[in-house]
């Protein structure tokens, strides 16, 4: 059996992509300046690239998993273009007090509920404890947490700024801060150098 392989969990909107609001148009999506290359430099660390999004707006009625489907193509073309791909995008359609059964409910996988991070984690043999998370908002953190991924980075485009004020002093403590995705790929990748050269010397 290959050893788990170690992710990185992104978030979609406000990280990933433009925030704007629930997107329900492939033609709105808008990658943040500087996203493909930033994934290109996280290719060479060799890991798992997984977006974890929570897409109430399918519970709210506002678009349905076809349309969200067409995003998510319309996303991976526009990285393919720049040469970076990702390697699985899960969502979580829940709300838990907006629309319809069976999309109306408390569920497991809605941020900040680890869901999302512990099957992919299980559908994909990924190393949870080795990995890192990287989201504009506090649940983005508490998932990843609560999934046991012990590296994790509050980017300040999206809602950032106002989530890094929210955090309490020990969130903080536990949690890298940087400007944008490319600074947060940089602290993976450096963190990384550091941890090969600790192991080279002893
Ligand atoms: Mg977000
Ligand atoms: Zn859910």
């Amino acid at each position: 059996m290959a050893a788990p392989q170690r992710a990185v969990f992104l978030d979609r909107d406000g990280t990933l992509l433009d925030e704007t609001g629930y997107l329900a148009d492939p033609g709105e999506l808008k990658l943040l300046d500087g996203i493909a290359a930033a994934l290109r430099r996280l290719r060479q660390g060799s890991f798992f690239l997984c977006v974890v999004t929570n897409q109430s707006g399918i519970a709210r009625g506002l678009f349905d998993e076809a349309d969200l489907d067409r995003i998510h193509r319309r996303m991976q073309e526009k990285l393919a273009a720049a040469g970076v791909s990702l390697d699985a995008i899960l969502h979580c359609p829940h709300h838990p007090d907006h629309g319809s059964q069976p999309l109306r409910k408390r569920c497991l996988c809605r941020k900040p509920a680890p869901g999302m991070l512990l099957e992919a984690a299980s559908r994909f043999g990924l190393d949870l404890p080795n990995s890192w998370s990287i989201g504009d908002s506090g649940r983005d953190l508490e998932a990843s947490r609560r999934a046991g991924v012990s590296g994790r980075i509050l980017v300040l485009t999206g809602k950032g700024k106002a989530t890094l004020k929210e955090l309490s002093a020990a969130e903080l403590e536990a949690t890298h801060v940087v400007p944008n995705l490319a600074t947060a790929v940089e602290t993976i990748l450096t963190a990384d150098t550091f941890d090969g050269e600790g192991l080279r010397s002893t």
